[in-house]
């Protein structure tokens, strides 16, 4: 019999999860805490490794319909407006890599991942509470007061994921002192002024990131890094104030300024990581994506290794078998050194400010990567 497969989180990763396990034929359910998906105004970037998994999932003519395709990533000092590195995207980066390099909406993402799995196999407004993992299957508790069974559980929910807490105790998420704006708006607030494609303004101890999000150019993007040692708060809907936001940008390049200026809204995060885990589960249980590994998003790599984990994942499970402890001690012992190796390259923040070699993480194919030999004690 197809083993029953339950997935915490309809996120990015649990979302490709899903997507990929249910293309090899799996019996997979996704269990998501909200009661409904939102559109949230934040942009998203799509690496070559993203978008080749993205492509085995059959989205990528529905993604590059709607996406954006600069023809570069620059980055500027934050005054003068001086280039100091330009990464060619566009055809150049498509050939070199074999697939685009492409920027959206977040919630164009979401939206094309749930495309992909069958309407009845997302149960929402499903909080997970409570799971017990350690018997001869595994039991999903609810806030609602419902249960579920499954034979075993991946744990996509996030960097708050409650599984890990559950698992190895509460512990805070290591934050950085630093705080995200983000929001995206209609580019026709600029008046015709013109942008760079994609541009990283570098300041003295702040940054921001400024991109269109649509194939049209009609939506602008931004995302800025701000000390604030005091805040803690991490929400998708803390508001930002924009006098504040504005002010922290004053003496920055004229484009900078248009941005802050023009948009008309903005939220706000606290910027959070952790370190790395030296394991990711137990038994049938196993954590992925941001559960396993977040990082800052100074790389824009959070969502594509949470959607390469997914690959990965289901390959593993596919070439397992029915064996779902060895399957997930496979996938976690692929995954974890180039996880740990982003997160650790995302956290110094120096990514792309000056020539980068990008190979090792643009290049990469989750869906060719080799898997490791079957372990001999997966417990
Ligand atoms: C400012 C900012 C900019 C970023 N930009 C980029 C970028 O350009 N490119 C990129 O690749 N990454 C980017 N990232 C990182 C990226 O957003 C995350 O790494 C990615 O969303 C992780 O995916 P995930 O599926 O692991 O977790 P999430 O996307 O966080 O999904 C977790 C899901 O689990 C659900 N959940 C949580 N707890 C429970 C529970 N108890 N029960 C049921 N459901 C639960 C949540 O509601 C959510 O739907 C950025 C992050 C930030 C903060």
């Amino acid at each position: 019999m197809t083993p029953s497969l339950a997935i915490i989180g309809a996120g990015m990763g649990g979302l490709t999860l899903a997507a990929a396990l249910h293309q090899h034929g799996f019996d997979v359910r996704v269990y998501e805490q909200a009661a409904h998906f939102v559109r949230l105004g934040a942009g998203i970037q799509m690496s070559p490794n993203a978008m080749r998994v993205l492509r085995g999932i059959g989205l990528e003519p529905r993604i590059r319909a709607t996406a954006f395709q600069p023809r570069s990533w620059t980055n500027r000092e934050w005054d003068t407006g001086e280039l100091t590195n330009e990464l060619p995207l566009g055809a150049e980066a498509e050939a070199k890599y074999g697939a685009p390099y492409l920027l959206m909406h977040r919630g164009d993402l979401h939206a094309s991942l749930v495309s992909r799995i069958p309407a009845e196999r997302i149960a929402l407004g499903k909080k997970l509470v409570d799971l017990d993992w350690r018997g001869d299957g595994v039991t999903l508790s609810f806030a609602d007061g419902t249960n579920a069974r499954a034979d075993a559980v991946i744990a996509a929910d996030g960097i708050h994921s409650r599984t890990r807490e559950q698992w190895l105790g509460a512990e805070t998420a290591n934050y950085t002192g630093r705080v995200a704006y983000r929001t995206t708006f209609p580019a026709a607030l600029l008046k015709g002024f013109s942008l760079d494609e994609c541009c990283k303004w570098w300041g003295p101890d702040r940054h921001i990131v400024i991109y269109y999000v649509t194939a049209s150019r009609d939506e602008v993007y931004f995302v800025t890094s701000l000390p604030e040692p005091e805040f803690t708060v991490e929400s998708w809907s803390a508001t930002g104030d924009l006098d504040t936001l504005r002010g922290a940008f004053t003496g920055f390049h004229e484009q900078v300024q248009r941005v802050v200026h023009a948009c008309p809204s903005v939220h706000k995060w606290a910027i959070v990581d952790r370190n790395p885990l030296p394991r990711w589960g137990e038994g049938r249980m196993v954590l992925l994506g941001d559960a396993a590994h977040p990082m800052t998003q100074y790389m824009a790599q959070g969502a594509a290794t949470a959607m390469e984990d997914a690959v990965l994942l289901s390959r593993c499970i596919a070439a397992t078998g029915d064996e779902m402890p060895a399957a997930f001690r496979r996938y976690e012992r692929i995954r974890r050194e180039r996880t740990s190796q982003i997160q650790g390259t995302s956290q110094q923040n120096t990514w792309m400010r000056h020539a980068t070699d990008a190979d090792w993480v643009y290049g990469y194919d989750a869906w060719t990567a080799p898997l490791d030999p079957v372990p001999s004690h997966a417990a």
